[in-house]
């Protein structure tokens, strides 16, 4: 076995265990494979350890590996999902309207209407996270808490997205308690937003929360979907952005 496939393989066992522990069923948690900065040669390996969804934050290298890995293995590079869990410029909507399956960063209107307008009409609906900035000054990416709602219901009237739930990236704390606690507050946006009633909500059922360090306080608080990076590919040679 690759060491891929190996860690891969230790990351299901980790999130088995947290949901066992959280008295949640093993497969009310997916796991993405965050694979930015690594190459083709280490999604392949993942992919064929059965892993399908990967994420990525640098669009320009995600869509240079999607088209390696369509030349290095076809029949595989089709089954695969991709999630862009970074930020996004106006100038790179295009690209990620066009190569995603995922956007976990949703922010502003503005960048959904321009994925709205530029996603083809061949490919199926966009799926959309909202990013929610749970812990962080005015630099952080995502929205407050208090305006999630807002930003839900005017993407919900574009057509060629499809809202899925919310996404957060809470700062490292000390301590399994703590770090719930921070976990439980994205957890509870997405709860009020599912009891809003507003339309467009049919498919609203992700919960994008945890990393490598901190899956099991995120498992424990109620993410659906855990974005694991460093523990699958190991350490990487460059920080993420
Ligand atoms: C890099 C990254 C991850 C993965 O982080 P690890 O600590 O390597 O598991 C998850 N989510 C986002 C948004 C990232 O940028």
């Amino acid at each position: 076995m690759t060491t891929i496939a190996s860690q891969l393989q230790q990351v299901n066992a980790r999130i088995a265990a947290a949901c066992a522990q959280a008295g949640r069923s093993a497969d009310s948690v997916a796991l993405l494979a965050v694979s930015k900065t690594f190459g083709a040669d280490a999604v392949l390996q993942a992919a064929q350890a059965g892993q399908r969804a990967f994420g990525e934050n640098y669009i320009q290298e995600a869509a240079d590996k999607m088209a390696q890995l369509r030349a290095l293995a076809p029949a595989l590079a089709a089954q695969l999902q991709w999630h862009c869990i970074g930020p996004i410029q106006s100038n790179k909507t295009r690209l990620v309207a066009a190569h995603f399956d995922w956007v976990h960063t949703m922010d502003r209107l503005k960048t959904a209407q321009r994925l709205s307008d530029q996603r083809p009409d061949g490919l199926a609906p966009l799926q959309l996270c909202i990013q929610v900035n749970v812990d962080g000054g005015a630099t952080k990416s995502g929205v407050a808490p208090g305006d999630a709602l807002a930003l839900v219901q005017a993407i919900a009237g574009l057509p060629r997205l499809q809202l899925r739930g919310v996404m957060s990236i809470p700062d490292p704390v000390e301590g399994f308690d703590a770090q719930v606690a921070l976990h439980r507050r994205v957890r509870a946006v997405f709860d009020a937003v599912a009891a809003s009633g507003l339309p467009g909500l049919q498919r609203w059922d992700t919960v994008s929360l945890g990393m490598t360090a901190d899956l099991e306080a995120a498992v424990a608080a109620g993410s659906t979907l855990v974005r694991v990076g460093s523990g699958i590919f190991g350490a990487r040679s460059y920080p993420a952005a």
